[in-house]
Parts: structure tokens; sequence; C-alpha cells
């Protein structure tokens, strides 16, 4: 069994505020730790369940949060940003069983995080798909789709944990935390991993992987809501992009990984 592990850091234990998450702020070698630990704790629980391949791709700001050389022994990790269209699953292709995601969090123009946002938190607002503010998790278990890999398992906070199960009902999730304004109450280290473990077991041994894939809709109607209007004028210029008002950028395809494309140079 060969799996791709998602990483992203706001939906980890004890991650709050923009200093935790940015290189050089304060708690941001906490936040790292934390989610190495979760990284290390869904891979062993994916190697107890027979995963022989895991990749594991650092996905927030840098690349470079996870700290290596805690990698149990053959996971590769991929690290920094090639520019490739697949982002948070660069990597991925049709040769992986399955895709967990571990730290991920609520979507932009929500409340479910302190830290919500989707892509680009300096740049955007939001990002609408046919009509719908969606998640990291949605464009890129989108992505997973067109590779034709199910999207098992994500771990995070309790909005983006609760959307991402009515999107694919057989996903399994792990709640870490739950936002409140700018207040965040989360779980400790420890039982964010316990809790990591357990899920990542069941969506690994209770029925097929194949539960969880989904087909993806026929076209994209895609708008970026920017939070500057002299940004959306800029990428209002990417092929196939139209400013639809002052602050959004819509466009539209019938293939996925155009929108992924767009989003690589737009975001
Ligand atoms: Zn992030």
């Amino acid at each position: 069994m060969k799996l791709f592990i998602s990483a992203d850091i706001e939906g980890c234990a004890g991650v709050t505020a923009k200093p935790s998450v940015t290189i050089g702020g304060h708690d941001y070698s906490a936040s790292r730790e934390q989610m190495t630990r979760e990284v290390v704790a869904a891979c062993e629980a994916a190697r107890e369940a027979g995963a022989t391949e895991i990749h594991v791709k650092d996905a927030h700001g840098s690349g470079l949060n996870i700290y290596p050389e805690r990698m149990p022994k053959g996971v590769i990790l991929l690290r920094d940003w090639s520019g490739d269209p697949r982002n948070m699953v660069d990597g991925l292709d049709e040769s992986f069983d399955a895709v967990l995601y571990i730290g991920y969090h609520s979507k932009g123009g929500s409340e479910g995080n302190s830290l919500a946002h989707s892509m680009s938190s300096v740049k955007l607002h939001s990002i609408r798909v046919n009509g719908e503010p969606v998640s990291e998790f949605y464009l890129h278990n989108n992505l997973a789709s067109y590779y034709g890999v199910p999207s098992v398992m994500l771990s995070g906070d309790r909005e983006v944990c609760e959307e991402s199960r009515r999107l694919v009902p057989g996903l399994k999730t792990a709640v870490i935390k739950e936002g409140r304004g700018a207040l965040m109450a989360s779980v400790s280290s420890e039982t964010a991993c316990d809790r990591i473990r357990e899920a990542v077991t069941a969506a690994l041994t209770q029925g097929p992987l194949d539960r969880c894939l989904m087909t993806l809709p026929e076209h994209f109607t895609v708008d970026l809501v920017y939070k500057w209007h002299q940004d959306a004028h800029v990428y209002s210029f990417y092929p196939g992009c139209q400013k639809i008002d002052p602050y959004t950028v819509r466009f539209e395809s019938t293939d996925w990984y155009e929108v992924a494309r767009c989003l690589a140079f737009t975001t």
C-alpha cells in the first residue's frame, strides 16, 4: 500500500496565531514540533495498517517545517516547493493508493479557525467553486480524484473535519481543535497524536479505500475573491480569467488540472 500524506500546520494541536506559523515567530518552533509529532503518528499507524511506501509533503508556508531527521525510516519527505500545480499534494500521481491530510484547517471566509484561509492568507479572502466557498482540502481532494486516488483521512479543526466528511462520506477524521474568534480550544499534543493514530487505522482497515473516491463535477466555475482590488486586477490577466467585480476574478474549465494550474499562478 502506497500512501501520500499532505501536512499543514494551522490544524495541529496548540497552533493558534500568526506568529505560531511563521518562521521566526513566537511559538513557531513549538508548532513545528507538534506538526512533526502528528505526521510521525500518522506514518506509524499507517505502517502498522500495512503501508509499504509513504510520501509526506510538508505543505505549509516555506515547506520547511517538519523536522526531517524525525521522519521514520523509509518515509520520503517532500520539502519546499517545485511550483507544480499539484501544490499541497505535489508528487501525487496514479501510483498511490490513498491520500491522508494532517493539520488541515477551515476555509477562507469562515470562522472555524483563527487562522482560517484558502491558499494565500495574504492575498485571498476566499475561493468559491460552483458558488460554494471551498477549503484547501476541497481543492486537493479534487486533484486526488483527478488522479483516481481516494482521500481517506483528515485531521484538523472541527469545522474542516465536519465539512470534509460531508464532501467525502467515507472519510475518517480526527478533530484536534475548535475556533471561537481569535481563541482556539485545542486538545493536548498527546491526545492529538492518539486521535490521529485511531483515525488512520480506521481509514486504512475499515473497508475498501475506494469507498472514498469521488467523481468530479463536469464543469468548474472558480471565483477568486481577493482582499485587495489591485491584486484582482493583476490576476484577471491570467489566460481565461475575467474580473466579475473589483475584488473577484472568475476562471471556468471542465478540467480540474487547468483549475489547479490557474490557482498556481493566481493565489
Ligand atoms: Zn498552512
